[in-house]
């Protein structure tokens, strides 16, 4: 097992999940980053001590004061995520930052040869082969930490090929609601998740099943499937946190309580188990449902099936037009179903590139963002 990791996105929901794992199992924390959250990141460095640390620009000096006392490099912004990401005391990077802007940390990590905890589902999207690509030529490991793809992980050990996916979800907070309904949600309702407590943009993106459309992309570049062979189940209870159909029609599935923790250890502790602090499941009395998902009241499920299938720079910009709307939508300047619209229109107007560059991934990405903030 890895004795020590460093990790992109401190403050986030993952994040402080992930030191939590690291508090538990005694590893030793060489590299933070985090966003604006400088109380917390603060409280991070005096507990864990690690001796680099990035902090977005505009917190840059308050933070290096607050920590002055601290025997920290402190470094920022982009180029200062990517020394954390290519820093070389971790050989393991929990990467849970939020959205594209983790795609070149992610690149830069892969060709460090690293293992990476993966939480970070829209570099997937976005980047798609150019991700998968690096990993392997860089000689790296990616490792999921999203709880439906450490399900698949784990129901994969046996090393057979698989045959089907079955994707798991809870079907968000408006599960059974119909497209009337769906035009009075606010984002206080939005980000009210029935089971899992999460941060804002995946809580909205598991309101309007793009969190599905994603992972379903995400499942494709991790396990090399097709998409046609990922089906996407709704088990409100969420308990089965995915399975795995074999050759055989056996499936084989994975369960537990909702709770992040055990995915994040896993992709820590690989092919290790250790004891965690999640709460063990209690199967008695509990009652298991699969209902098929509504793609017509929530059109970004298909939306994201059909990107994925054309393939090239689509899922970029699907990805960008929807990381811009769930932040207007946040901000209460677009309703819930313009989301859907403008993400559905900015990812039908994108111009297709079949083999996007790195360079295009970003473009298209913008361009995709451009198109909804020009259309609200
Ligand atoms: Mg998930």
């Amino acid at each position: 097992m890895q004795k020590s990791i460093s990790l992109l996105g401190s403050t986030g929901s993952i994040g402080t999940q992930t030191l939590d794992v690291a508090r538990k199992l005694g590893l030793r924390v060489t590299a933070l980053s985090a966003h604006s959250n400088i109380s917390l990141l603060e409280s991070q460095c005096r507990e864990f001590m690690p001796k680099l640390v990035c902090i977005g620009e505009e917190k840059y000096k308050e933070f290096k004061l607050a920590v002055s006392d601290l025997d920290i490099e402190i470094v920022c912004g982009d180029e200062g995520v990517l020394q954390i990401a290519s820093e070389d005391e971790s050989q393991t990077i929990v990467n849970a930052v939020l959205g594209m802007k983790g795609l070149l940390p992610t690149i830069a990590a892969a060709s460090k040869g690293k293992r990476i905890a993966f939480a970070n589902k829209e570099t997937l999207v976005a980047g798609g082969k150019l991700v998968t690509d690096a990993v392997k030529q860089g000689n790296a490991v990616l490792l999921p930490v999203d709880s439906e793809h450490s399900a698949i992980f784990q129901c994969i050990q046996g090393g057979a090929a698989i045959k089907k996916i079955l994707l798991t979800g809870s079907g968000g907070p408006f599960l059974n609601k119909n497209s009337e309904f769906l035009k009075t949600v606010t984002p206080e309702m939005a980000v009210r998740h029935p089971r899992w407590n999460m941060g804002k943009k995946i809580s909205v993106d598991s309101a309007s099943l793009m969190n599905k459309g994603l992972e379903l992309i995400e499942a494709v570049h991790l396990f090399d499937v097709s998409p046609e062979m990922v089906e996407v189940v709704i088990h409100p209870q969420s308990i089965v946190h995915s399975l795995v159909e074999f050759e055989d029609n056996a499936i084989v599935a994975q369960l537990g309580m909702p709770d992040m923790r055990v995915c994040i250890q896993y992709a820590i502790t690989y092919p290790d188990r250790k004891p965690s602090p999640a709460e063990s499941l209690d199967l008695f009395g509990k009652e298991l449902t699969f209902l098929k998902p509504d793609e017509k009241t929530f059109p970004l499920l298909a939306l994201a099936r059909r990107a994925i299938i054309k393939g090239g720079n689509i899922p970029a910009a699907m990805n960008g037009a929807n990381e811009i709307a769930v932040a207007l939508f946040l901000d209460n300047k677009i309703s819930f179903t313009k989301l859907f619209e403008l993400v559905i229109e900015a990812t039908e107007n994108a111009c297709f590139i079949e083999r996007p560059s790195v360079e295009d991934i970003i473009a298209s990405d913008n361009a995709a963002r451009e198109y909804v903030v020009s259309h609200i």
